[in-house]
């Protein structure tokens, strides 16, 4: 007689249900998350805080303004490179599961071949409009005072679930940008 899978008929609806409802306990904001900030553009743009501004061509006159966050003798200036302005930037802090050992990641269609400089976050499907709309993002705010990097989000993020057709969560895809 051959070997029965002891786990088979056993993945009723009732199972995937509760499935789903321990990941999402885990994915609660103080389970196994940790809070991140995301960055949205807004389209709208300040002058540059930082440099003096020609009044003709409305762009830096690539000299330091003496009060801006980042003082330079160069002729350009490093905060808006130029510009004059910068965008305004929103932002929101969100808990997601990070992921940053690449064995454990889970499969997306973007495949990464290089996961150098790469982690990926897992998270319930309803931040799905947050995660679209963000470009950018600060992993694990806990630790901002030491370690201070930028993420930006690598393609789009994908739906996944504990079983096909139930697409409970979100994998995300995102790469190391300074
Ligand atoms: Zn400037």
């Amino acid at each position: 007689m051959a070997a029965t899978n002891p786990f088979s008929k056993l993945i009723s609806p009732l199972f995937k249900k509760t499935f789903t409802n321990a990941v999402n306990a885990l994915l609660e904001d103080t389970a196994a998350t940790v809070p991140c900030k995301l960055i949205y553009s807004s389209g709208k743009y300040e002058s540059c805080p930082n440099c003096l501004i020609n009044p003709v061509t409305g762009k830096s006159s690539g000299v330091y303004n003496g009060s801006g966050p980042i003082s330079f003798s160069t002729n350009q200036c490093p905060y808006c490179l130029g510009v004059g302005k910068k965008e305004v930037k929103e932002e929101e802090e969100i808990y997601l599961m990070v992921v940053w050992d690449s064995k454990k990641w889970m499969q997306m269609a973007s495949t990464i071949q290089n996961p150098e400089g790469f982690v990926q976050t897992f998270c319930n499907i309803d931040k799905m409009p947050k995660l679209k709309r963000a470009k950018e993002i600060y992993i694990n705010t806990n630790i901002d005072n030491y370690i201070h990097a930028k993420y930006v989000r690598n393609g789009e993020p994908e739906p996944c679930g504990c079983c096909v057709g139930d697409e409970a969560f979100i994998v995300t895809m995102w790469k190391k940008a300074g």
